[in-house]
């Protein structure tokens, strides 16, 4: 089989160990640019329930200077900040049990990744996390949001039929829509932002909250 993989809040922890530290950082440089809030921590307390409920970091700023019709060059600043300055110190860990899923699994079958994001933020996200760029036959960082045409490449380039190919991610329409339209089995990790959609049985083939389960999982469709 291919199993293709998505990165943030699938394979490491973003919601938990990114996007609260990222969010703060990036209020502190809207703020530093000239945004103007009566009260730092009631503003960031307001973009961490804004994120609560929000598909993307993107959407989180958007909706925040919506909320204190602020002037959109600092979405533009705080964006910025969110995606492209990840901070060395900054600590990045897999999900549980990631690595030892990637080794299992990598034994008998093909990994890919296909991840939305900047190249350079992401492959350091993945080596802070220990993920070693060598468990995957291919990767992908698309800075565009639609993964279709990633997953047709990949696919082809390995000489995958789609029925032979599974694909596990935490944003339904992100990651498993696609998938699902090109015959793919899809796997929805409830995790992070993932825990935001109302998972509708229709969407995705199997539903996890736990990387182990995909063993289990591979084995059912083999
Ligand atoms: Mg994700």
């Amino acid at each position: 089989l291919l199993i293709i993989f998505d990165l943030d809040d699938t394979l490491i922890d973003t919601s938990g160990s990114i996007t609260p530290i990222k969010l703060q950082d990036a209020l502190q440089r809207m703020v530093d640019c000239g945004l103007k809030i009566s009260d730092f921590s009631e503003a960031y307390e307001m973009l961490r329930r804004l994120d609560e409920c929000s598909e993307s970091s993107r959407q989180t700023l958007a909706e925040f200077i919506e909320v204190i019709g602020a002037d959109l060059r600092f979405f533009e600043i705080g964006l910025k900040e969110v995606y492209e300055n990840l901070s060395p110190d900054l600590p990045i860990f897999p999900l549980d049990q990631a690595i030892e899923v990637l080794i299992e699994l990598k034994q008998n079958h093909d990994l890919a990744l296909v991840t939305v994001g900047k190249e350079h933020q992401q492959l350091a996200k993945m080596k802070k996390a220990g993920i070693d760029t060598a468990f995957f036959s291919k990767i992908v960082v698309s800075e565009e949001r639609n993964k279709k045409p990633h997953y047709q490449t990949i696919v082809e380039e390995l000489y995958f039929s789609p029925s032979d190919v599974i694909v596990c991610g935490d944003r339904i329409h992100v990651d498993l829509v696609p998938a699902r339209e090109l015959g793919f089995k899809t796997v929805h990790m409830k995790w992070g932002r993932g825990l935001n959609f109302v998972n509708a049985k229709s969407d995705v083939d199997y539903a996890i909250s736990h990387l182990t389960e995909l063993k289990q999982i591979v084995t059912n469709v083999l």
